[in-house]
């Protein structure tokens, strides 16, 4: 074997699909008001369900409610309900719900073994493109939320949009911050490399992001991130299985959350482990599940967390 890449065996929550940004590209949101919200019963049974099944992480990924919504309050402690029912009944939770305030961001803290945003790009040049409807897309206000991770010792997961109307010295520049934030607080355990990829819903009529240039791209991130942050590649988004060797080959480690839905991107739906692990093997590659937060971070957690992660790590990897 010449090496070993990583996925998480995951499962999607999606607390609601509202959302008040309209990212043109977004094939995700539904108008504020217009999407019931999951009752945590519906979840519990989700859940239930999920248990003994393999799945260690679920990743609570919302729609965002505005920050000075009346409903925002209810919101957040869906999102915190949900983190909590998910605990109790063994799973590791991950939540990405947008722009946090510092204190929400604190209270996740307490029932999330690791956390994420997307950076996407930093150039504020798609304010007026892509994203001239999104506010929560608005670079500083990312950055800030990366930094105030830090602060609070959070491990981190965070990532680049790749295709969205930026030029690669927009990457670079982009990678370079995430670098520098991770030189000071040491909490970026992953950056993901994620091609724009067109679905049905969204209203943007541009190609997509071509999987082929992915690898390049990958040896430049290399050389601009810290060692230890693992580059993570969605393997849905790269469906030739050459491209996705290829990708490994540059330096990507990791697959993600691998599960029935990539939410975010529902017209691309993932590969089975079977036929991750068939496509690694051929070259050489192991494929191995990991979770949500890694070793190095688990002495961040409060205690309650560290007693959860350590009784997934003692757990053989067989019984995944
Ligand atoms: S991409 Fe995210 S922030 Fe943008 S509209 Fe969709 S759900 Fe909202």
């Amino acid at each position: 074997m010449s090496g070993i890449v990583t996925y998480s065996p995951a499962y999607t929550l999606v607390p609601t699909y509202e959302c008040f940004n309209r990212c043109d590209y977004c094939n995700f949101r539904v108008d504020p008001g217009k999407d019931p919200w999951m009752t945590r019963s519906v979840a519990e049974n989700i859940l239930k369900e999920l248990q003994h099944q393999g799945v260690c992480e679920i990743l609570i990924l919302s729609g965002e409610v505005h920050p000075q919504s009346s409903r925002r309050q209810v919101w957040f402690e869906l999102i915190y309900n949900l983190c909590e029912l998910a605990l109790s009944l063994g799973f590791l939770p991950h939540t990405n719900a947008g722009p946090l305030s510092f204190t929400e961001m604190q209270q996740l803290k307490t029932v999330n073994v690791s956390m994420g945003l997307m950076l996407e790009q930093l150039t504020p040049a798609l304010l007026n493109t892509v994203h001239r409807f999104a506010p929560s897309k608005i670079p500083e206000m990312r950055l800030q939320q990366l930094a105030w991770a830090g602060e609070l010792q959070i491990p981190f997961t965070t990532g680049l949009l790749l295709g969205i109307g930026e030029t690669p010295n927009d990457w670079w520049e982009t990678l370079e911050a995430i670098a520098q934030l991770h030189l000071h607080y040491g909490h970026i355990q992953e950056v993901i490399l994620q091609p724009y990829s067109p679905g049905n819903q969204q209203t943007w009529n541009a190609p997509r992001f071509e999987p082929q240039q992915l690898p390049e791209v990958i040896v430049k991130a290399k050389e601009i991130l810290p060692a230890e942050i693992t580059i993570q590649i969605p393997p849905n988004l790269v469906p030739d299985p050459e491209w996705l060797l290829a990708c490994i080959a540059a330096g990507a480690r990791d697959l993600g959350g691998v599960g029935p839905k990539d939410e975010v991107n529902p017209d691309y739906p993932h590969l089975t482990r079977e036929d991750l692990l068939q496509i690694l093997k051929s070259a050489g590659w192991q494929l191995t599940p990991r979770l949500p937060i890694y070793p190095q971070y688990d002495k961040w957690l409060p205690q309650h967390l560290q007693t959860a992660v350590q009784s997934w790590r003692n757990m053989s990897l067989a019984a995944f």
